[in-house]
């Protein structure tokens, strides 16, 4: 008999692109269950950080419970975690596309939380948020799963003002250009290639998010359901790991944040905009 495959939607693309956002209103699809970002779990696990919820994992309504199903010596084992980050690193990205396997107790480790986590949840599809990409091009080798990728851009001054906060991980505007044109470059081609992917953009999902949902729920479910008014609506962040500060709030409405456009100079905007101007042109945005 042939085993059911995990359903999984996998968002990809660059840090600041909006993932958070997505990844919480689609949490509030009757299809979809957010988990968060999946790539930080053995991490989470072996210090018991918290969950977006404010409980520690250990603690947490939801993840208490399949952390009593799984097996933590796995999870916890240091070489594991070694390795599970190090499967990840963006430099790896070219080796997956030339045919790089993955390592097997990668895939052991995958198989084992993705199904326990199945089992655990009342809806069909489970969606892992983390963006990596070379994580994308692991889960696509690992047959057990039935996989959709989600490509999240955004304009890179969106992504340079956010990154210019002087809250998680900021960067300077020439490094966060680097790391935008190495993932979304990588994450381009994953698109072109693989049709389970589709590419969505965050001044499209924020300004038209009726229509953004429809798009994706005609690729993800080939399905024509109507999606309702979202301007007014508010969403439960769901137990998520990881994730940008949006995750320590209770509820969440769908937000436009254009303020590149006020907190960054004219001269700098056009430059940035020609330091990148091939994915600028490709996904249509102006100087
Ligand atoms: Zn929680």
């Amino acid at each position: 008999m042939e085993e059911k495959k995990i359903n999984t939607i996998y968002l990809l693309g660059a840090g600041r692109s909006g993932t958070t956002m997505l990844a919480t209103i689609l949490n509030n699809h009757p299809n979809i269950f957010t988990i968060g970002e999946m790539h930080q779990f053995l991490d989470y696990v072996l210090e018991d950080k918290d969950c977006s919820c404010g409980s520690k994992l250990s603690q947490c309504t939801f993840w208490a419970t399949i952390l009593n199903s799984l097996d933590l010596s796995v999870l916890q084992n240091k070489n594991n975690v070694e390795l599970s980050n190090s499967s990840e690193k963006h430099h790896l990205i070219p080796f997956y596309l030339l045919g790089k396997n993955i390592p097997p107790t990668y895939r052991k480790i995958i198989d084992m939380v993705f199904s326990t986590i199945q089992k655990k949840v009342d809806k069909p599809w489970i969606l892992d948020s983390s963006k990596y990409i070379s994580r994308y091009l692991l889960l696509r080798k690992n047959k057990k799963l039935n996989l959709k990728g989600i490509y999240l851009v955004r304009d890179v001054r969106g992504v340079i003002n956010s990154f210019g906060k002087k809250v998680q991980t900021p960067k300077k505007p020439l490094s966060a250009i680097l790391y935008y044109t190495l993932i979304n470059l990588s994450a381009q081609w994953v698109c072109w290639w693989d049709k389970r992917v589709i590419k969505i953009k965050y001044e499209d999902f924020v300004n038209q998010p009726e229509q953004t949902l429809q798009i994706l729920e005609k690729h993800l479910f080939n399905s024509s359901n109507n999606v309702t008014n979202l301007k007014n609506e508010t969403f439960n962040i769901p137990h998520i790991i990881a994730g940008n500060r949006l995750r320590s709030q209770k509820k969440l409405v769908i937000k436009k944040d254009m303020k590149w456009k006020e907190n960054i100079g004219r001269t700098h905007q056009i430059l940035y905009y020609f330091l990148t101007f091939p994915l600028m042109i490709l996904n249509k945005y102006k100087p």
